[in-house]
């Protein structure tokens, strides 16, 4: 797997859409810089196995009980998804 990017864990605290805080260090970071070997995976769509990619940023949900089964982002937080399944 790739290095995670800041914007993808719980370390980041996002100030505006490039840059944010890291919550440990307390240093403004770049969203799109890697995170610490250490930071903790932000739970998303993009890292469910749930999440079926039909596109460059878009695919489904497989575990949808909806016929079709709805869209999801891969950048959409899934913190409150009860069916959220980390790869
Ligand atoms: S189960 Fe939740 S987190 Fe997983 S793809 Fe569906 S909506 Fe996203």
């Amino acid at each position: 797997m790739e290095k995670l990017k800041y914007k993808d864990t719980r370390n980041f605290a996002p100030i505006d859409v490039t840059r944010g805080v890291d919550l440990v260090t307390k240093q403004i970071v770049m969203a799109d810089a890697d995170a610490p070997d250490d930071a903790v995976i932000m739970p998303k769509c993009k890292f469910c196995a749930n999440f079926n990619e039909t596109d460059a940023f878009m695919g489904i949900c497989t575990a949808s009980m909806n016929d079709p089964d709805f869209f999801a982002y891969p950048d959409m937080v899934a913190v409150t998804c009860e069916m959220f399944e980390a790869l």
